[in-house]
């Protein structure tokens, strides 16, 4: 399993992007950077995309890949829960903003969207898919995905606090998870729903215990503004806990 992460930043600029990863170049999840980052090309070999929740910085790219698509008469499955497409349609693509991709055109629309429900397993383009409610401001889910040859990574998305529930229904080797800002900025990361480096500690303290292990940890969603911080906090917390906790840059691959 190849991931690839396009975007690991929860702000947008000429050098960083909004998170984003595509696995083996066919499965992408969330969609904050696919068309700025991907070529026409690579986003027409896309078989499916899987999104996490309905905020801005992680659907942004749905509407332009659409278009892209719809004008070379591809398609697109995009996964997600029922909360993301009542946002999309009534949003982004609402005829308004930009065309119904959703509905349009008929009688084989650009977009196929498939509404997932949370701990339901799912084969999705060639992987077993398990969507897992996460704690955030808006309805948001994780994604653990299961290769066919056994490798599974799991995508936590936004979420703040509050872990425990959900460790037992992943068991991943990789964990790609946020932590948005630093820890001087613990308030606003609980209020938010989002994690510091002492708040991920305390998720990854229970994650040990309750599953004997920590899997090698990759963060996203850092505020470009707090990297620096947020880089050396998270170092003593690896060390803390004897374990491979790495930030994760745009262009980074990963391997399992
Ligand atoms: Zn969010
Ligand atoms: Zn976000």
């Amino acid at each position: 399993m190849e991931i690839q992460v396009l975007g690991a930043h929860n702000c947008e600029s000429q050098s960083t992007r909004f998170v984003n990863l595509v696995i083996d170049d066919t499965l992408a999840i969330d969609a904050g950077a696919l068309t700025s980052s991907l070529s026409f090309e690579a986003q027409q070999k896309l078989k499916a995309i899987l999104l996490t929740h309905q905020h801005y910085d992680h659907v942004r790219d749905i509407p332009a890949i659409a278009m892209n698509l719809f004008l070379r008469g591809k398609t697109i499955n995009i996964y997600s829960t029922q909360p993301v497409y009542d946002a999309l349609s009534s949003h982004l693509l609402d005829g308004k903003l930009y065309p119904r991709f959703l509905e349009q055109p008929q009688p084989e629309p650009t977009i196929k969207f498939t509404v997932i429900e949370p701990h339901k397993h799912e084969q999705i383009a060639g992987y077993s898919i398990l969507a897992v409610s996460v704690s955030h401001h808006a309805p948001a889910v994780g994604y653990q995905v299961t290769s066919a040859d056994g490798k599974i990574v799991f995508y936590t998305g936004d979420t703040g606090p509050g872990l425990t529930s959900c460790w037992q229904y992943v068991s991943p080797q990789l964990l790609i998870i946020e932590v948005t800002a630093s820890n001087k900025y613990e308030e606003f990361a609980q209020e938010s729903g989002h994690l510091t480096p002492s708040l991920l500690k305390q998720e990854l303290i229970g994650f040990q215990e309750l599953k004997g292990y920590l899997p090698q940890v990759v963060l996203v969603h850092m505020n470009p503004q707090l990297e620096s911080d947020i880089a050396g906090e998270i170092e003593v917390v690896a060390q803390a806990l004897g374990c491979s906790i790495t930030l994760a840059y745009e262009g980074m691959r990963l391997y399992l």
